[in-house]
């Protein structure tokens, strides 16, 4: 059955050192990242739309023309004058890797400054999908002109998807991060949290404490992510089940592991397969992901 899916949040331009003091440049942001696995996966009669916000300038283009070429439907992302897209760059030093970044005045930050075009791009989806870092870079008032707009899409049947992601840095203060994210919760029908981030923000002693926290919030489904330990999956009306994850030979590069599991994730789970097969299938993608370089991994590396 044909759909839509719709990703909202923030894509940034990604700087990483290269041979020679040279710089690539790509585009990533979790949101994105996860429409990118997500439409990999999908049938061809399902689109992948993004709803973001950019700037009018020549990166901004480049930006729309990239989502454009991995098949990411981007007539949902706004253009803002004398706005530009956020950039990130990646330090790579003995191995490890460090993050600098330009976002504080990104475009994206106004991805829900006009409720009309946020209506619309929400009316027109099947499945949505957010994340805290969507919550965390907007204005108090955009937060809840996005969730009401969700938790309408919600009450009319729609899954609603929110991972936590939880970001510290890019909240100013600890209280507002967690009841921002508990309210995102309560507009989501499934949330996809990652447990050791639960455990540090918001306490949680175990696996079981995560889901409760998250049902008592009305959240029908939960899976909640624990790294190489696997997923344990809470869906409405069975049991708590154990997906383990696929295991990883060589670890390369664990950027966007949690975001390619929910978009493997997702694109199995809206076109029928039962919760259980769709972890697996996602687990088995985010370990072929965790085994190349970078957030967007090219299809044929990760299936036969
Ligand atoms: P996030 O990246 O959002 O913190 P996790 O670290 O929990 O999320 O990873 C998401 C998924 O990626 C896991 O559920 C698992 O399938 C896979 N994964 C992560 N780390 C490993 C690992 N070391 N070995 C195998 N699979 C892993």
């Amino acid at each position: 059955m044909a759909g839509t899916m719709l990703s909202i949040g923030e894509c940034m331009v990604e700087l990483m050192q290269a041979e020679g003091g040279l710089l690539r440049k790509s585009y990533a942001g979790d949101t994105f990242n996860a429409a990118y696995y997500a439409h990999l996966f999908l049938p061809i009669d399902w689109s992948v739309a993004y709803c973001s916000a950019v700037g009018t300038d020549t990166v901004s283009d480049e930006m729309l023309a990239f989502m454009a070429e991995k098949g990411i439907d981007t007539a949902a992302v706004r253009k803002i004058k004398g706005r530009t897209p956020g950039l990130y760059m990646i330090h790579l030093k003995d191995g490890e890797r460090s993050f600098s970044y330009w976002r504080s005045a990104s475009a994206a930050r106004l991805l829900a400054d006009d409720p009309e075009h946020l209506r619309r791009a929400i009316e027109g989806a099947d499945l949505i999908l957010f994340s805290g870092i969507t919550l965390a870079i907007l204005a108090p008032e955009a937060v809840e002109t996005l969730l009401a707009e969700l938790r309408r899409a919600k009450a009319a049947g729609k899954r609603v998807v929110f991972d936590p992601n939880i970001r510290p840095r890019l909240w100013d203060d600890a209280e507002r991060m967690r009841q921002t994210l508990t309210d995102g919760a309560r507009a989501a029908s499934l949330v996809m949290p990652s447990f050791d981030d639960e455990v540090t923000h918001f306490g949680d002693g175990s696996i079981k404490a995560t889901i409760e926290r998250y049902k008592a919030l009305g959240v029908a489904d939960v899976v909640v992510k624990d790294g190489e330990k696997g997923v344990t999956l809470a869906f409405e009306g069975s049991e708590a089940s154990h997906v383990p994850a696929t295991p990883v030979e060589r670890v390369v590069d664990t950027t966007s592991a949690g975001d390619s599991f929910n978009g493997a994730f997702l694109s199995r789970l809206v076109t029928g397969d039962t919760p259980s097969e769709s972890a697996a299938f996602a687990a088995r993608i985010a370990a072929g992901v965790i085994g190349h370089h970078g957030a967007l991994v090219d299809k044929n590396k990760l299936v036969d």
